[in-house]
């Protein structure tokens, strides 16, 4: 375990040895990266590096993939004019999955789909046909599925865009509970795939949400004891009760990025910190405007606080990272997730570039493994490090650093990595 207090010397030095080991790879070098690549024609490394960069909130990059994006649409579109039906519509949907939340892609897709009778039901274009068979059917599907779950016929189904929410709450007492669940659960999803949609993601129309009225109901289907919520991979469905106080907000963000991890970013676990540190970093989200809204990435008080108090041993103690990023599960107490989220934070957070680009090849990598607990081994984590020129001992420093800082993006560190 590992127990330090760092002064505000002793930050200045580790951010001057932490400054030489990452002077590798920047947003300058794989930009240029990029621009080579696409000139050259090497449309999928121009792709990779673009939505690399777009991930670390490059501007610029993001215009460029969303133009390179439109150039493989257009191509899908004009080569599936030759084609008869079923290989046009293969094209087409290849283009639909280039960005499936992008409204602009939609439409731009309705009419050469129409061609062909497709239109588009449930997240994805589809046969008129059978469109309007799951249009049909949507009662009873709505109903077969809450029979698969094992929920009683109590519970009201609704279908809200990719969402199937099931809830037992009394509309005439627990509207505005429901309500206020319904815009958080599309708030989220709209922050999440603002975030992460560089990484790619796919459509989902089976993002199943059950709410309970009452906790002790909540216990007795999840056997989740002592939580507020909680997501269950094998049924692909994230369970939450109201109670007599509303429900709480930070679990269902936690849970609902566990559902969307599994659903829409099929990553698997990359790591087991990595799954439960980006759940934590959604659960510290703020919801504004009536839940309408959810703002993500300020560093939450009462996080950063868990972690300082543990930074300086004075509530709990630090992991040391070696150990921390090999760990083959994830622990389930309070100082795991406090860890996990400071890290990601810092990741996502830190005012370096490299700290998202480094997300990206991880989840990247793990989205390659096509395993659902990709689990990757630290030596992995090392290798990626390394292609930024860091080493697991300077972050390490950096982001123990930062906290100490309260979480102010690294000074010095941003400017020399311009
Ligand atoms: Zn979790």
């Amino acid at each position: 375990m590992l127990r330090q207090n760092l002064p505000a010397l002793a930050i200045a030095a580790l951010l001057a040895t932490a400054s030489t080991a990452l002077a590798q790879t920047t947003v300058t070098t794989v930009r240029a990266r990029a621009k080579r690549s696409a000139q050259s024609g090497e449309v999928e490394r121009a792709l990779a590096d673009y939505a690399r960069l777009a991930f670390a909130g490059d501007r610029g990059a993001r215009r460029e993939l969303g133009k390179l994006h439109m150039q493989q649409v257009k191509d899908l579109i004009s080569a599936a004019k030759g084609e008869a039906t079923p290989g046009a519509v293969e094209l087409l949907q290849r283009a639909h999955a280039l960005d499936p939340f992008s409204g602009k892609l939609r439409r731009k897709l309705r009419s050469p789909f129409a061609k062909h009778d497709y239109t588009y039901a449930f997240g994805r274009y589809r046969a008129e046909a059978e469109a309007k068979q799951l249009e049909e059917q949507r009662r009873h599907a709505l109903d077969a599925r809450r029979d698969e779950l094992g929920l009683p016929t109590s519970f009201a189904g609704i279908q809200r865009g990719p969402f199937r929410f099931y809830t037992d709450v009394d509309p005439k007492y627990g509207k505005r509970v429901v309500g206020q669940m319904l815009a958080a659960i599309e708030a989220h999803l709209v922050r999440y795939v603002e975030v992460m949609g560089p990484l790619g993601l796919t459509h989902a129309s089976d993002l199943d949400v059950v709410l309970f009225n009452k906790e002790g109901d909540y216990l007795a289907h999840t056997k989740a004891s002592g939580s507020a919520g909680v997501y269950i991979p094998s049924q692909g469905c994230g369970y939450f009760f109201a109670g007599t106080a509303g429900f709480d907000f930070p679990p269902l963000l936690h849970e609902k990025t566990h559902q969307l991890n599994d659903k829409l970013l099929k990553a698997g676990v990359a790591s087991p910190w990595f799954e439960e540190g980006i759940a934590e970093y959604f659960g510290a989200g703020e919801l504004k405007r009536g839940c309408q809204q959810l703002q993500v990435g300020r560093p939450e008080r009462s996080r950063l606080s868990t972690f300082r108090g543990m930074v300086t041993g004075y509530q709990g103690s630090v992991t040391p990272l070696r150990s921390f990023l090999a760990a083959r599960q994830a622990e389930l107490s309070g100082s795991y997730y406090a860890q996990a989220w400071a890290l990601t934070q810092f990741l996502m957070e830190g005012g370096l570039p490299q700290g998202r680009m480094i997300v990206y090849d991880l989840i990247k990598t793990a989205q390659a493994s096509g395993q659902r607990q990709a689990r990757l081994s630290d030596d992995t984590m090392r290798e990626i490090l390394g292609r930024y020129g860091w080493t697991i001992e300077a972050l390490e420093k950096a982001y123990l650093a930062y906290h100490q800082q309260g979480c102010k993006p690294l000074r010095g560190m941003a400017a020399f990595l311009k």
